[in-house]
């Protein structure tokens, strides 16, 4: 059905998909189901969705949850969601660019103005072209809301979703693994949308953790030894280390990881979270 909606709109608009804003429709009602499944979206959530497009998933988002939040850069698309949902209450649009938009306060706008909210949740399936700075802007912005369900570039989920130290391990995987408890809900394939992307997609959930999963004492430390770190990836912990002139020189930086307990031949890769923590900590001992 949602083909046939979909095809409708574009005629009626006369749209036509804008790849820079990374416009690919979702087509396929099984996926989208799975999407808003995967969400665990109930009656007494707020969605923010992000990216509604032509309201494809948007449209069972406002049968489930008390509300929903639309934030959409293409004032085309809004057009067409206002004209196709006037009927609903429970809608409320924003035109806007979710990187620009101030989340925190609209967040505890919505919460001071609804009563007994369960959660509120983010659910999208985001533009490619800015699926990193989306997620890590919602990771790290201390915002209320429970998780973020999204579809997104396989490859790019393989890395968020990894467990550090894990094969597909990069340095962003360690700051989601900081903040999140995260899950695949699925595998998307190419012909469910149009245009068609070059790319396969995947389903994630990422749900925000009560404390982050480790305790560090700068946070700003850690996450620039391991970015740090992973700019050199290829070099032994113990050369990046020196090179950063994080340590004086690699007897110092030796001596540091013998302490801990780290070999002194590994590479960043091979670090889990708890080993960084440990190196940021020493250091802010210094
Ligand atoms: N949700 C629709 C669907 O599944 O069919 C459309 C998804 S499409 C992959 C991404 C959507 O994000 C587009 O509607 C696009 O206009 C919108 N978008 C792109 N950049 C954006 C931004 N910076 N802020 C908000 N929305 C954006």
């Amino acid at each position: 059905m949602v083909l046939e909606e979909t095809k409708f709109l574009m005629k009626k608009y006369n749209i036509k998909a804008n790849k820079s804003l990374g416009q690919n429709f979702l087509i396929d009602d099984e996926v989208i189901q799975n999407i808003v499944n995967g969400a665990e979206v109930e009656k007494d959530d707020i969605v923010i969705e992000i990216g509604p497009g032509l309201g494809s998933m948007t449209k069972i988002l406002l049968e489930r949850a008390r509300k929903v939040i639309c934030i959409e850069l293409d004032q085309k698309m809004i057009k067409i969601l206002h004209d196709r949902f006037i009927a609903y209450n429970n809608i409320e649009l924003i035109n806007d660019d979710v990187l620009k938009i101030d989340l925190d306060k609209l967040i505890e706008d919505q919460l001071s103005r609804e009563q007994n909210i369960r959660h509120v949740k983010v659910v999208a399936n985001l533009p490619y072209y800015i699926t990193t700075p989306i997620i890590m802007k919602l990771i790290e912005s201390n915002l209320k809301i429970e998780s973020i369900t999204v579809m997104i570039q396989k490859e790019v989920a393989d890395r968020l979703i990894e467990i550090p130290s894990g094969k597909n391990t990069g340095a962003i995987t360690y700051t989601v693994y900081y903040y999140c408890e995260s899950e695949s809900i699925g595998m998307v394939d190419k012909s469910s949308f149009i245009p068609m992307p070059e790319v396969t997609s995947e389903i994630i959930r990422l749900k925000l953790r009560k404390e982050p999963k480790v305790k560090v004492k700068d946070e700003k430390v850690f996450f620039n030894i391991i970015k740090s770190a992973y700019m050199q990836r290829r070099k032994t912990l113990l050369n990046s280390l020196t090179n950063m002139g994080v340590c004086k020189n690699k007897e110092e930086a030796a001596n540091m990881l013998e302490k801990m307990g780290i070999p002194v031949d590994i590479r960043p890769e091979k670090l889990t979270i708890e080993d960084f923590a440990k190196i940021a900590d020493y250091l802010v001992n210094l």
